[in-house]
């Protein structure tokens, strides 16, 4: 049987007409998330490493939020630290959203073992876009799936 494991990452550039997710524009708190994220994960070992031995078919999702806000520094802290604990990921995925990814952080991803990215999108037409309240335009749309598809197939 295959179980889920999802991270939180709560930050996000604005926010959303229609977001009912937990998620916070104050990026000055990153640091601290960041560091009391990972010592929450280093103080879950053991549920961590029970997890990874029991199944095989681990699935991990860090979601948000907009995870590919956070630096390049800090987002290989997290996968790396996750890695430590759980080997057998059969699926590891983040959310990321339009206008903050970049080249750089999709290589990282794919050089830190993440296999599937999910983009936040919506709509591809920008009167739509800009009634969610959403940042991102079609342009940016078009951007990030060219750039994504250079580093994962679809
Ligand atoms: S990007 Fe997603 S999580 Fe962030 S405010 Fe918009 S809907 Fe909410």
């Amino acid at each position: 049987m295959p179980l889920g494991i999802y991270f939180h990452i709560p930050f996000c550039k604005k926010k959303c007409n229609y977001c009912g997710f937990y998620s916070i524009t104050d990026l000055s708190l990153e640091k601290n998330f960041i560091d009391a994220l990972l010592t929450e994960i280093e103080y879950k070992k053991k549920i961590l490493k029970q997890i990874n031995d029991k199944y095989n078919q681990t699935t991990v999702f860090i979601g948000g939020g907009t995870p590919s806000l956070l630096s390049p520094e800090n987002i290989i802290k997290i996968i790396k630290k996750i890695r430590e604990y759980v080997v057998k990921i059969k699926e590891f995925t983040i959310e990321v959203n339009p206008e903050s990814l970049t080249e750089d952080k999709l290589k990282i991803f794919r050089d830190t073992g993440i296999n599937r990215i999910s983009i936040g999108v919506q709509s591809f037409d920008d009167r739509i876009l800009e009634f969610l309240g959403r940042p991102h335009r079609l342009k940016d749309v078009t951007k990030s799936l060219e750039m994504a598809n250079k580093y994962f197939e679809c």
